[in-house]
């Protein structure tokens, strides 16, 4: 059986809308990747009587639970009381944590200031954790073999904490050495779909080995599970991949931790091959992903984000008579994008898309979601239209993603 864990945000922030809560989010995944269960998350304000009531509902029915926000030093933050009231216990100050923020302080060359010193003062039975990247530690409690972590709500502070100290903390404690997992990771089909072509193959697994969908953005992970580390245990969870592979090949792009952008850095370094971008509606975040992949300047030459038709007429020689004829949001243009962004970088490759993200921008013809994306090399100039949904953030991530899959694809057919 899995460990359970519940996640607790707290911050009237959230509740009021002004902050999104990604830090619960990204908890779920980092603890799904360790075979640990999420079975509840909760949202509450700075309210002592309502953090106190689920740090005890959640005692009941889980054997971890992870706590962000309201570790700040003013009075509307409340955590750390409340922790040391349920715990009964005082706040003491801790002197290792009052020296690291001293230092912190001192390397700054800021002026330190009671507020600040008092955010070394944690409940007396914790166990701190330093926060090298800020001012609030987070505190780790093991009573009644219910684990209890707490984090400052700052994601970036969250997600340094988390990875370098708790979630290695959470699997000696919970998670059997012998638990192994692999990772097959599609993209370009979806999961209902994905589950259809495999169903025969899925019904055929043997009881020891498990599997999950994880759906994310544009692409589905199939995550085999098996109790036991050892060669036999890997040879038969490989042995059921090696089946299963012939039937979801051309969905295929990597395994375990790759991502897609890691997949084409991979498949562009072996084939010794550069790629250059021409990006409108995703305005340079097809480019991040790209960069975002360690030694992309073997793989990377550069990109142009020509937003204005303006623009893709002067920086990438796109003809005016096409733009006006066809829309910046049509085939002739990302075709002519993409071979020219080609040229003009010198590249293997060239890949281009132009869309319209939304709110606003749609036509009955080409409503906001239409996404054309373009892709030439040596040998030929391709494009295709996509139709995603009204919503921008997502039109964008989606487009920087089938961008990434249709060079994947177009690669493979080299
Ligand atoms: P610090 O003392 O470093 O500010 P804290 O624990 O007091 O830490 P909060 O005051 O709760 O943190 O939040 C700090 C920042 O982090 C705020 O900008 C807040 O909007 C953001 N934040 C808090 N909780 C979350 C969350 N669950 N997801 C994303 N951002 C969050």
């Amino acid at each position: 059986m899995p460990a359970k864990a519940i996640i607790i945000s707290i911050g009237d922030e959230i509740l009021y809308g002004q902050t999104l809560d990604t830090n619960s989010h990204w908890i779920s995944g980092a603890l799904d990747s360790l075979g640990i269960r999420v079975i509840k998350k909760v949202t509450i304000g700075d309210t002592r009587k309502e953090i106190l009531h689920y740090l005890e509902q959640s005692e009941k029915l889980a054997d971890m639970v992870i706590i962000t926000g309201g570790l700040g030093p003013t009075n509307d933050d409340l955590t750390k009381p409340c922790l040391s009231e349920y715990f009964r216990t005082k706040l003491v100050r801790n002197q290792e944590v009052l020296k690291n923020i001293h230092s912190m302080f001192e390397r700054a060359g800021w002026e330190i200031s009671e507020s600040n010193e008092k955010q070394a003062d944690l409940p007396a039975n914790c166990t701190p954790i330093v926060n090298t990247i800020g001012t609030a530690a987070g505190m780790w409690f093991d009573e009644n073999d219910t684990v209890f972590v707490s984090m400052p709500g700052v994601p970036f502070e969250m997600r340094q904490m988390m990875s370098d100290t708790i979630l290695p903390k959470l699997k000696k404690r919970f998670v059997s050495d012998s638990i192994y997992h692999r990772m097959i990771r599609t993209i370009g089909i979806g999961e209902s779909k994905l589950a259809e072509i495999i169903a025969d193959w899925e019904n055929q697994l043997p009881d020891n080995i498990k599997l999950a969908y994880l759906p994310t953005m544009g692409s589905v992970k199939l995550r085999l599970t098996t109790e036991g580390d050892d060669e036999t245990s890997k040879m038969l969870v490989q042995a059921q991949i090696d089946k299963v592979l012939p039937l979801i090949e051309k969905y295929v792009y990597g395994f375990d931790q790759e991502e897609i952008e890691d997949a084409i850095g991979r498949m562009l370094k072996n084939k010794g091959m550069t790629l250059s971008v021409a990006e409108s509606c995703t305005g340079g975040f097809l480019s991040h992903k790209i960069t975002s992949v360690p030694g992309s300047s073997a793989w990377f030459n550069g990109a142009f984000i020509p937003y204005s038709n303006q623009l893709k007429n002067e920086q990438l020689k796109v003809d005016n008579k096409i733009i006006q004829e066809h829309g910046a949001v049509s085939e002739p243009v990302v075709l002519a994008l993409a071979k020219n962004v080609r040229d003009e970088f010198k590249s293997d490759i060239g890949i281009s898309i132009s869309g319209i993200a939304g709110p606003g921008g749609g036509t009955p013809d080409k409503p906001v979601g239409t996404v054309w994306i373009g892709y030439a090399d040596a040998n030929k100039t391709v494009a295709r239209k996509f139709q995603f949904i009204r919503d921008r953030e997502i039109n964008i991530k989606y487009s920087a993603i089938a961008a990434l899959n249709m060079i994947r694809i177009n690669l493979d057919k080299e």
